[in-house]
């Protein structure tokens, strides 16, 4: 079944330290993420797409307002909660892409003969079948992501969190990957929330695109209906106004947090 999530006042606020003040990346965050809905989160770097990924994730707590996925306060990380990140460095070096992607079952005590084929047919998912028994050095960058969306499907989340992980791809794979998630989304029906920087990305993926405002106190300025047909892959008319409209929502938000700001 896939949950919802829902955003109410969030706001975070890094304490600082020593030499740091402290910094209100979000405030007043209202999102309400549907149920197998493909949500994507657009903003220009440093806005505070991570930090809010991150309180849905549970990696860290909002200093007021709440955070829920089906109706519950979400108070830590949680196996409901698959996490893909922008990093490769998030694979474990020493062990086999087989080995990484087993990891969640394994530590969750479930026997070989158990997770075996869960494990096999992700990796058929994501078309790494045939470099099962490599080391993530022997991978290109587009493959360790691969084992990375193969991990989090392992653990059959109802949730899917994605924080920019095609970002560091050339431009070919990024192609390739974002029809990859987008067929194994349209298998799986699971709610994902999509974190990028990119238009052209979210408008391949989502069904929503949230524009996320500038920072300091950050927050979803307005939400976009994707009503193209899938598979998107073809630049149409409807596709550059979407385009068109998106840019302009972000071009509009970074003169106005220009005005705002110091000197
Ligand atoms: P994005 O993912 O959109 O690039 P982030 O969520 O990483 O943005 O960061 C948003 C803002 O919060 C940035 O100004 C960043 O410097 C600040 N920030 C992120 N993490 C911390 C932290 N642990 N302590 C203080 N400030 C932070
Ligand atoms: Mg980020």
């Amino acid at each position: 079944m896939a949950l919802s999530i829902h955003i109410e006042g969030a706001q975070m606020r890094y304490p600082g330290g020593r030499e740091r003040p402290p910094y209100m990346a979000l405030e007043n965050i209202n999102l309400e993420v549907r149920g197998g809905e493909f949500f994507c989160l657009l903003g220009p770097s440093g806005c505070g797409k991570t930090t809010l990924l991150n309180l849905i994730a549970g990696f860290e707590r909002p200093t007021q307002g709440s955070v829920k996925a089906a109706g519950r306060t979400i108070t830590g990380p949680d196996r409901q909660r698959g996490v893909v990140f922008q990093t490769e460095r998030a694979l474990f070096d020493w062990l086999t892409v087989e080995e990484n992607v087993a990891f969640g079952p394994k530590i969750r005590g479930i026997s070989r003969s158990e997770w075996n084929d869960n494990v096999r047919e992700k990796l058929h998912l994501v078309g790494l079948d045939k470099h099962r028994a490599k080391l993530p050095r022997e991978l290109s960058g587009g493959m360790k992501q691969r084992v990375q969306i193969a991990r989090v499907l392992a653990n059959d989340p109802e949730i899917m969190l994605m924080d920019e992980p095609f970002a560091a791809l050339d431009a070919y794979t990024r192609g390739k990957m974002q029809q990859e998630i987008s067929r194994i989304w349209e298998n799986m029906r699971r709610t994902v929330v999509f974190v990028t920087h990119d238009i052209t990305e979210a408008i391949w993926l989502a069904d929503r695109i949230g524009i996320m405002t500038q920072g300091p106190r950050s927050f979803i300025r307005e939400i976009y209906e994707v009503n193209l047909p899938r598979p998107r892959r073809n630049m149409t008319k409807e596709f550059s106004d979407l385009f068109n409209t998106l840019s302009a929502a972000i071009d509009a938000e970074a003169g106005h947090a220009r005005d705002e700001g110091p000197a």
